[in-house]
Order: C-alpha cells, then sequence, then structure tokens
C-alpha cells in the first residue's frame, strides 16, 4: 500500500464537512484519503445549530445537522477533539477518556456520523488530553476500537497523536504508549510532528529511535504551514520514514495554497529516494 496521502481539513472547506466534495478535491490533487473533522461541539455557530453547549458530545439528532452528504467511494480518516483552548466559550474542550460512559458517547457519535457519510472511517485519530494517564488513554482506545468494529462491521483503527501539555507528548510518552499497546490489535500512534517539538526540542531529536511497527502515520507540517519552517529536524523524520513501508501522511496545512508547498515537500524531500551520503556516483 505504501505511503498514502491525506486531504487535510482546510480552512476553505465547509467544516465538519461534506465528504463527497472533501473526496473530489483528493482526487483532483492525487490523495488517497480526506480528513474528516469529529470534534465536540467546537463553536457558537455549532451551538446554536445544535442547541447542545459547546465542548458537549454531538448527540445522533446533531449529526444530520453537522454533517453534509456522503459519499461511498470515498476513504477516510476522522480527526476527534484535539481538547485544546476554544475561544467562543473561553474553555478547553474536556476529553474525558477516564470516563467509559463518555468513551461510549464517543463510539456512538462517530458511528452515527460515519452512517451518515456512508463507509466506515480507516483510522481515528485521539488525543489524549490532561484527564488520564498513558495507560487510561490506551485503555480507552482499546474500548474505542472494540466500540467502532461492534457498531460498524469494519475493521477501524484508532491512533493517538501526540500534543504538548496532554498525557502523551513526548518520544518517552509514545513509546510507552506503544509498549502498552503490545499485543493488542488496531491500535497505533498518529506522530505529528511539529507538536514533538514543541514538547521540547531535547527529546523531540529521538524521533529517529522510534519504533515503527504502531506508527500509523503522520502529520506534517510546521504551525500549520508548508514545511521547512526551521523548528523541525526533518532529516530525522526523513530517518524515521524510511523505516516504514506503510504510512499515511496527513500535511495539515490549514490553506490552499500551502497544501501544494507541503505536498511537494513531502513528495521530493520525505519520500523521494535519494542516494545516501558517500555512496559512489556511478
Ligand atoms: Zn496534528
Amino acid at each position: 500500500m505504501g505511503v498514502r496521502l491525506v486531504l487535510p481539513n482546510l480552512a476553505s472547506l465547509a467544516q465538519r464537512g461534506d465528504l463527497g466534495e472533501r473526496w473530489s478535491m483528493a482526487r483532483r490533487c492525487g490523495l488517497d484519503l480526506v480528513e474528516v473533522p469529529a470534534d465536540l461541539i467546537k463553536n457558537r455557530r455549532e451551538a446554536e445549530l445544535t442547541g447542545l453547549p459547546i465542548g458537549s458530545m454531538p448527540e445522533d439528532g446533531s449529526v444530520e445537522l453537522l454533517y453534509g452528504r456522503g459519499d461511498r467511494n470515498a476513504r477516510y480518516v476522522m480527526h476527534t477533539d484535539p481538547g485544546i483552548y476554544r475561544r467562543d466559550a473561553r474553555t478547553m474542550a474536556r476529553l474525558r477518556w477516564g470516563d467509559e460512559g463518555w468513551t461510549d458517547d464517543y463510539v456512538r457519535f462517530l458511528s452515527s456520523a460515519s452512517r451518515r457519510l456512508g463507509p466506515p472511517p480507516e483510522v481515528v485519530e485521539v488525543h489524549s488530553g490532561r484527564d488520564v494517564d498513558i495507560a487510561g488513554m490506551v485503555d480507552a482506545m482499546a474500548r474505542l476500537r472494540d466500540g467502532l468494529r461492534r457498531e460498524l462491521r469494519a475493521p477501524v483503527i484508532v491512533a493517538l497523536e501526540n500534543k504538548p501539555g496532554q498525557a502523551v507528548a513526548t518520544v518517552k510518552d509514545i513509546i510507552e504508549a506503544m509498549d502498552l499497546m503490545d499485543g493488542q490489535d488496531g491500535l497505533g500512534i498518529m506522530l505529528d510532528v511539529p507538536n514533538l517539538w514543541k514538547a521540547g526540542r531535547r527529546q523531540a531529536g529521538g524521533v529517529e529511535t522510534l519504533p515503527t511497527e504502531r506508527l500509523v502515520g503522520m502529520h506534517v507540517h510546521e504551525r500549520h504551514r508548508a514545511p521547512p519552517g526551521g523548528a523541525v529536524d526533518w532529516s530525522a523524520v526523513r530517518r524515521l520514514m524510511c523505516r516504514r513501508d506503510e504510512l499515511i501522511v496527513n500535511p495539515e496545512v490549514f490553506h490552499r495554497g500551502e497544501l501544494e508547498r507541503a505536498l511537494y515537500f513531502i513528495r521530493q524531500e520525505l519520500l523521494a529516494q535519494k542516494p545516501h551520503k558517500g555512496a559512489a556516483v556511478l
């Protein structure tokens, strides 16, 4: 399958989205998957639309209001709530992965969104937030995976994204999470590259030592713009990528113009076969 590229959640796309629109744009750009946002109620507009408070779980009836039409040919990844500060509500969206009832509510929401969109997602991306430890997060991921597989009858993969300030932020945290996933099917890591550097420059250098068996994919950007932006050591990232044959790569930029540049960077700088330093030139 090799490397598969994702159409990110561009600011110009209808929010939450219309899977048909996203999928046809992805095909035009030569991309293999699309990202579909699956946040908690995100802002005042969504709160008014659904009658639910910001930061709460969308209910079954809200799904039709939030998501446009589906597309049964589309292939996509769902990006769940990152647990960040919501300006509208002046509050952090709280991720409650330690609470089994809340995790089951997320299963219900994702399943209902997925039925609206057509096919099941290939990957569901999650962030740990601040309310659980690493072991608690891996338990919640297993619960989410089991719930989604039961509801959707599809081999959905649940992948954890690292974020500074959250339970899983550094290379060490990621390795610990990977160890806890040992022997479990359908759990992995979605490595956000610049987030690793935001969590600390020195530890981020260890990126190339990460084990790759659990590496589902990567978010490639710098401050949501096309790399290189100066903060990340992309040659270390490249060496990590070389060790993994199957990978989902999301150029997680916000604007269409940046997308072209990010794709060029990924194809030319990260994925292109380059001769080793010192290799004989024939
Ligand atoms: Zn990301």
